[in-house]
C-alpha cells in the first residue's frame, strides 16, 4: 500500500457557470496537482451523473436539468495513461428535499462551487484496466 505525505491544502471558488469536471481539471493543471483528494461544495444548475451497470459494464448517464445544491462531492486526482484523471462521486439535494446523484461526469453546470483539495505528494496512482470489474482502477 503506497503512503503518501501532504504539504499543500488548495481552496479554490470556482467560476459561475463553469463545467465542474473541467474546473477541478484546470485548478489541477494550473498548481500541478497529480495526487489529492478533494470535496466541493456548492450549487449547480444542472447536473451529469453516471450509474455504473455492474452487469453491462457500462455507465448509463442521467441528466438532472434543474437547480441543486452540491450536498457532497468528494474524489481524488491520479493519473490515467500519464494525464492528470479526476474520479468523484457527487450528492444533490433538491427543491422538495429529495436526493440524488451519481458518478460526476461532464455536463455539470455550477451555479456557485468551493473547492478544497489536499494534494499527496510522490508518485500518482496510475490507473488501467481491470477485468473483474470493467474499469479502470488504480493499479496498487
Ligand atoms: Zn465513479
Amino acid at each position: 500500500m503506497p503512503v503518501y505525505t501532504s504539504s499543500r491544502i488548495l481552496i479554490e471558488r470556482f467560476p459561475h457557470r463553469a463545467d465542474l469536471m473541467a474546473a477541478i481539471l484546470d485548478v489541477c493543471r494550473c498548481n500541478a496537482v497529480t495526487t489529492g483528494v478533494f470535496s466541493v461544495i456548492g450549487a449547480v444548475t444542472r447536473a451529469t451523473v453516471g450509474f455504473y451497470d455492474q452487469t453491462g459494464r457500462s455507465y448509463s448517464t442521467l441528466v438532472f436539468d434543474e437547480p441543486a445544491e452540491i450536498l457532497s462531492c468528494t474524489g481524488n486526482i491520479s493519473a490515467l495513461d500519464g494525464a492528470p484523471f479526476v474520479h468523484a462521486h457527487i450528492v444533490l439535494g433538491y427543491a422538495d428535499g429529495s436526493v440524488r446523484g451519481g458518478h460526476l461526469m461532464d455536463g455539470t453546470i455550477l451555479f456557485a462551487g468551493e473547492f478544497h483539495c489536499t494534494t499527496l505528494d510522490g508518485t500518482p496512482p496510475s490507473r488501467a484496466f481491470d477485468d473483474v470489474t470493467g474499469l479502470k482502477l488504480w493499479k496498487l
